[in-house]
């Protein structure tokens, strides 16, 4: 789960490390009396979405006073922001957040996420903060400095000197910055985050270090622990149908192909998305209907392909283990019925009443082109989009 900027410097700020002053608006006269409250007589006015590269596409803009903050929140509330993070559709902006500004002295890098390959968390930081990271770790990948942490004692304050150190800081700023990467590393552990990335984390002239970005996410799995995350939860941010399919508990990701795939299991999920890129389709989504599905959860994931406009041909792939595929077949078949298919579908049932679940699908009036291996079926449906 992704929160916002704002929600996600909270959390830090809980957890002791610096933030710069700042108060979230939703309307302009909030974004006003937010910079009241602030004071000083600078501040930055920060659209929230849930993507980065905010800065360059205009959604981060400095203000001098009271009525420029009024000016450019009128400017950004309702703005379609484009970054090169939203895709060309962009955005639209329906949360602020003013900000202090800050007097920045030099700007770097801070990430905290699980290293697979390792099965531990890494630490990273840069001294190349405020650039898009992903360039740094393709052009200059030696200019990211990394600590891997053992599960069972955390980031050691050892190792956040070696890091502060590489990025040849020294004096109270050493000190500051040290600290500072113990308490992000706390509050990613205790938050179950999946990631941490401060960028950039900024040294100020006054010789403070302060987050001056934030982005948390959480792992989806440890969710059930932090009930208060529901709360930081801005479905405006998510794909709609991804929201729908999460409400009936469907594992679904949208993806930009244009094979509809429905399939029990993860796994099985997995190596059907694979088999089609083999046939030389693509998948439009992931979608595990899970082991126990019953024809609602199917009829429900069958509802939600076929909602996805770019959707030309659907792969139907179950495996009758636990759920039987005559029900499966049932939902599929009461699905069609009340939605009107424009497009082709692959069925592949095998396992437990396969048998009974053809003849279901052939009683039902409903032209299915039926498959019985995988890769038949992703032959069947590539084919059927190329036709
Ligand atoms: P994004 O990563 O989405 O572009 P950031 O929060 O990183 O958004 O902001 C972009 C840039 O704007 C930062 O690199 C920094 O230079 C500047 N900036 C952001 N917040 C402040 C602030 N409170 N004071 C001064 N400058 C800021
Ligand atoms: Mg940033």
């Amino acid at each position: 789960m992704k929160i916002h900027e704002y929600q996600g410097k909270e959390i830090l700020k809980k957890f002791n490390v610096a933030v710069p002053k700042g108060e979230v608006a939703f309307s302009i006269d909030d974004a006003v009396k937010a910079a009241e409250k602030i004071g000083g007589s600078v501040w930055v006015v920060k659209a929230q979405i849930h993507a980065g590269g905010r800065g360059k596409g205009g959604g981060v803009k400095l203000a001098r006073s009271l009525e420029e903050v009024r000016e450019i929140a009128g400017e950004m509330i309702g703005m379609r922001l484009v970054t090169h993070q939203t895709g060309p559709e962009g955005r639209i902006v329906r949360r602020l957040l003013i900000e202090q500004g800050v007097n920045i002295e030099r700007e770097m890098y801070v990430g905290i996420t699980l290293d697979r390959a390792r099965s531990q968390d890494v630490v990273m930081v840069s001294t190349e903060g405020g650039v898009e990271i992903e360039k740094v770790a393709a052009e200059t990948p030696e200019k990211i400095l990394k600590e891997a942490v053992d599960p069972g004692v955390g980031l050691q304050a050892f190792q956040a000197r070696r890091l502060c150190f590489g990025l040849g800081l020294s004096g109270d700023a050493f000190k500051n910055a040290v600290s500072f990467l113990l308490a992000v590393y706390k509050a990613y552990d205790a938050s179950d985050a999946s990631l941490a990335e401060i960028n950039p984390l900024v040294i100020t002239k006054e010789g403070h270090v302060l987050a001056l970005d934030a982005k948390i996410n959480f792992d989806d799995n440890a969710l059930y622990r932090h009930k208060e995350y529901e709360a930081l939860r801005d479905i405006d941010e998510e794909d709609p149908l991804e929201v729908e399919a999460s409400a009936s508990n469907l594992n679904y990701i949208k993806l930009d192909g244009n094979v509809g795939c429905m399939v029990n299991g993860a796994g099985l999920a997995m190596a059907t998305m694979d088999i089609i890129k083999l046939a030389g389709g693509m998948p439009a989504n992931f979608l595990d209907v899970g082991g126990g599905a019953s024809a609602t959860t199917v009829e429900a994931g069958f509802k939600i392909i076929l909602k996805d406009p770019n959707v030309r041909a659907i792969l139907i792939n179950i495996f009758g283990g636990i759920v039987r595929c005559d029900r499966v077949a049932t939902g599929v078949v009461e699905a069609a019925k009340k939605v009107d298919v424009q497009v082709p579908i692959v069925i592949r049932l095998a396992g437990t009443n396969a048998e009974l679940a053809a003849e279901i699908l052939e009683k039902s009036g409903l032209k299915f082109l039926v498959a019985s291996t995988l890769k038949e079926a992703a032959e069947k449906v590539t084919r059927a989009i190329a036709a």
